[in-house]
């Protein structure tokens, strides 16, 4: 009975932090400087679930197994209970949808392998040619990616522009994208799409960035992304697969005048990784210094949440 109030109370404070973070997250995201850098992007997107995991871990457990003595048999208030069971319920659908998302992917590259050849490629990933009729140029899968490249796109396009294509899908493969799909699956929030989307495009164009080296590996990509989506259609790639052109490819225009404007990127840090850093450094430093004060507040917010 006392692991399950830990529990009932621990799943409280993490569907309200939860709730607070990413509705406080969806208002700031309207007025904020959007930054164009996609492990930013990433890393605010996924902040309300992983900061609400933390606190809970770190704080409402620890607070609760110290300070509520063990013979207090306390009743759960309603608002506790119901506020337990969304917490709950983001948990589930969250683990729910991101295993759906996964067995998906994995029919699809299943089926697609079954009915191609092996292509000898020494890229680091299994590749295979595909026998769809749409031109596509995919990588999918999150354990074990696969790159998956039609017939019709190998007929598409010239040796250096599939060479650049697939280059661009590595990129993809390096930076495990895909599981970064699957983690915004288990982090589903109303009013952050737009987030979402402008994470996507940035990953597009950091792909883009890693597999361009010289002004006509740009030309060559540019070339290969307008003759795939002059052609596309037809196939529809799973949600866990990075496409060299998405089907919904709002940022394709922007990406190939990127690429048409090429120039040689200059190293630089962005400024928002570096205040991020220094703002949790500050906040834990001052925490660790106040860490029993801080469970002692932890024991008096649960005790009113659960009353
Ligand atoms: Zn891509």
């Amino acid at each position: 009975m006392y692991l399950l109030r830990c529990l009932v109370v621990s799943l409280g404070v993490f569907f309200l932090l939860y709730a607070a973070f990413s509705g406080l997250l969806a208002v700031c995201w309207r007025f904020i400087k959007k930054p164009a850098n996609a492990t930013v992007l990433f890393a605010l997107r996924v902040l309300p679930m992983f900061a609400a995991g933390a606190v809970v871990l770190l704080f409402t457990m620890p607070s609760f197994l110290y300070l509520e003595p063990h013979a207090v048999e306390e009743e759960f208030g309603v608002s506790g209970l119901a506020m337990a069971l969304c917490g709950a319920g983001i948990i589930v659908v969250g683990v729910v949808s991101m295993l759906v998302a996964w067995l998906r992917a994995s029919r699809f590259v299943a089926a697609c392998t079954a009915n191609s050849r092996p292509l000898n490629t020494d890229v680091g990933v299994p590749a295979f040619e595909m026998s769809c009729a749409a031109p596509a140029l995919l990588v999918s899968g999150v354990c074990r990616p696969r790159l998956l490249v039609s017939g019709q796109a190998a007929e598409l396009l010239n040796s250096s522009e599939m060479e650049v294509a697939i280059q661009h899908e590595m990129a993809h493969v390096r930076r495990r994208d895909n599981l970064k799909k699957m983690v915004l699956r288990f982090c589903r929030f109303p009013f952050l799409s737009g987030l979402e989307r402008e994470w996507l495009t940035a990953a597009e164009m950091a792909a883009d960035d890693a597999a361009v080296t010289d002004e006509r590996t740009a030309l060559d990509l540019a070339s290969a992304l307008i003759k795939i989506a002059r052609a596309s259609g037809g196939m529809v790639a799973p949600e866990l697969a990075m496409s060299l052109v998405p089907e919904k490819g709002a940022c394709l225009s922007a990406r190939i005048q990127r690429l048409l404007a090429w120039q040689r990127p200059v190293s630089a840090r962005s400024p928002y990784l570096r205040k991020m850093a220094a703002l949790a450094g500050l906040v834990a430093v001052a925490v660790v210094v106040n860490y029993s004060w801080v469970l002692g507040q932890m024991h008096e917010f649960t005790e009113l949440l659960v009353r």
